[in-house]
């Protein structure tokens, strides 16, 4: 699997679509009130050196033929000043509503992408750094990079009036004004670059660090952890990991700092060689008192849009690095897809082929699944053994086609399933997984997960609890089938590990699939409750197709035919009397498992 970084393209450009496609409405607001912002200085700077000259006449003629003329001035100051702030405020807002759009619609791309990737990719640490990279950037960065388009313009074009003005005064001071601005540019763009490979190489770091405030915090640990008394060791480990990252990237800030000051004298000797020239100017009367004023607004101004600008467009060149990641992300190609020419799943009418299966995990070298061979007929039940590590449940993933096979195929009614939309076929299978899914839902809410494509069903729900024998448990509980079960929130009930396991042979049942596989269904179940489930299981697998994985003989023995799995391949097969007769592993391991009943 390949994680490439594209950090060189124009990527902002894609981002900006991103951006537009969230919220256009308020995009364009977000523009609008920014182009407005950036007048507002420009006539507040020509207002202040209306004002400075009328109050110097008006107190050098000791008169107050000026003084309502100042008055207006004064006003017109006060109102652009407040306009200013009203428009900071609204653009505030605007920015917040866009940003919060912009965050639901990567998070809903991010997600989208999360489920529609092939499992091969959660074998691997990369898709977790390459995920991790793009949750922490995707629902903000384009809104940056949106922001900081907007500053560019609003600064260049405030700046362009700013340097209009000062041109008048001299055509040096707007060189001086631009050239003190270079370091500081220059660093910046440097630093980006710098913090984006120290946060890309540090993805891992980063994650392992989260992993150990799990440990710390989370619930699943939280037995372990007390009863191990692991709780100082994962402290150390989670402080260490974390001062390392944060050690590291306070050095990178420490040396941009000092660099930072630096450019800073750059800057300083600019403001005095300005300074220098505006006194100059006004004591020897070239300019008024109010050009002064203006000038020197206009030049301090001029610094913050230039400093602005540069640090935006430096900005949008680190956005770009970043959002790389996002793109990575959002660029990885699924390979479990319906390979044309596409066919429809059809309703299963015949049986499932497996043939000449091989398989391995990715990052395996060795196959796990070799020359595997094997056929269900419809309406059949078939039970799969073998020692742990066989491959049963990798057989039952390769069936609903989580993974593809690497050689051979399998076939439904005769048909590859590879030309076949993976949902769709998905549609066909209800599985009860070893690591089954404990959903912090209501008990109701849990069952229907298995069918929620259709709206809830309370009767068939009901009927599905009773089958698996949980029926009278969530009755009892609070709020019947509307109690949350679990531990996460309030108000809610926790099972027993059985328990949950009925509420997932419930679910199973509940998608009313032509084909059940049970992987282990029982394991946690008392003997009495098994035996129970046991017999229903005729009527539980009535009308279906059914596989079903077991460790205890008793339950395999109900099984039409049974289908050993070792090293990999099917080496025997047939019915329980059959294969006990035949005198192969299956009944090496149905003898030593009954023996160890007998005391
Ligand atoms: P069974 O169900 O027969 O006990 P599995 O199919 O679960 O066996 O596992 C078969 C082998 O494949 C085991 O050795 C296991 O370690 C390995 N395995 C299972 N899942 C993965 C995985 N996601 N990635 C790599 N190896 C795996």
């Amino acid at each position: 699997m390949n994680y490439p970084s594209n950090k060189s393209r124009l990527l902002f450009i894609k981002a900006v679509r991103l951006v537009w496609e969230s919220a256009p409405g308020w995009a364009t607001t977000n523009i609008f009130i920014s182009v407005i912002r950036s007048i507002f200085p420009l006539v507040l700077v020509y207002l202040i050196k209306q004002l400075v000259d009328g109050i110097a006449e008006a107190a050098g003629q000791n008169s107050d033929i000026n003084s309502s003329l100042i008055i207006w001035y004064i006003l017109a100051v006060v109102i652009t000043i407040f306009l200013d702030e009203a428009a900071t405020s609204l653009g505030n807002l605007v920015r917040n509503k866009q940003s919060y759009r912009l965050e639901s619609y990567m998070h809903s791309l991010l997600h989208s992408k999360s489920i529609q990737l092939d499992l091969q990719h959660f074998e691997n640490p990369e898709y977790y750094d390459s995920l991790a990279r793009a949750a922490r950037e995707a629902p903000y960065r384009p809104n940056t990079i949106v922001n900081n388009l907007i500053s560019i313009a609003r600064g260049l074009l405030s700046l362009l009036l700013m340097a209009g003005l000062l041109i008048y005064l001299h055509w040096l001071i707007v060189i001086i004004l631009l050239a003190a601005n270079i370091p500081g540019i220059w660093l910046r763009l440097h630093y980006a670059g710098v913090l984006y490979n120290f946060k890309r190489e540090q993805t891992p770091a980063a994650r392992k660090t989260a992993y150990f405030k799990w440990l710390l915090t989370g619930d699943r640990p939280s037995r372990e952890l007390r009863l191990f008394g692991l709780g100082e060791y994962f402290t150390k480990l989670f402080n260490k990991n974390f001062n390392k990252l944060k050690e590291e990237e306070i050095s990178i800030i420490s040396k941009r700092t000092l660099i930072e000051l630096v450019a800073g004298i750059f800057k300083a000797a600019a403001f005095l060689l300005a300074l220098g020239y505006i006194a100059k100017e006004t004591v020897s009367s070239q300019i008024s008192v109010g050009d002064m004023a203006m000038y020197l607004v206009a030049f301090r101004q001029g610094m913050v849009y230039i400093k602005d600008v540069f640090s935006s467009l430096a900005g949008l060149y680190e956005d770009n690095l970043f959002i790389s990641d996002t793109f990575e992300f959002l660029n990885l190609k699924e390979k479990i897809v319906a390979v044309p020419p596409v066919i429809e799943p059809g309703n299963f009418s015949s049986s499932i082929k497996v043939e000449n299966l091989f398989f391995s995990y990715p990052g395996t070298s060795e196959p796990l699944l070799k020359n595997l061979n094997l056929g269900i007929r419809k309406g059949e039940t078939i039970a799969l053994v073998g020692a742990n590590g066989a491959g049963k449940s990798t057989l039952v993933r390769l069936l609903c086609r989580l993974y593809d096979p690497i050689e051979g195929k399998i076939t439904l009614d005769g048909k590859n399933i590879t030309h076949m939309d993976p949902a769709l076929y998905r549609r066909l299978f209800s599985v009860i997984f070893q690591d089954f899914m404990l959903y912090n839902l209501s008990a109701g809410d849990n069952i229907w997960m298995g069918d929620v494509l259709k709206p809830q069903n309370r009767e068939r729900i009901k009927s599905s609890a009773s089958q698996t024998g949980i029926d009278e448990l969530i009755e009892a509980l609070p709020k019947g089938y509307d109690t949350v079960i679990g531990r996460l929130f309030d108000d809610s009930r926790e099972l027993s590990w059985g328990e949950w396991q009925k509420i997932a042979m419930a679910r199973a049942l509940y998608r009313n699939a032509p084909v059940l596989i049970l992987d282990e269904p029982t394991s946690a179940l008392d003997a009495t409750t098994e035996y129970e489930v046991f017999s229903r299981f005729k009527e539980i697998t009535r009308d279906r197709t059914s596989i079903l994985i077991s460790h205890r003989f008793s339950n395999v023995s109900l099984a039409d035919r049974i289908l050993v799995l070792d090293k990999g391949t099917i080496v025997e097969e047939g019915t329980h009397q059959a294969l006990m007769k035949a005198g192969g592993l299956y009944s090496e391991m149905f003898t030593k498992q009954s023996s160890g009943y007998k005391l």
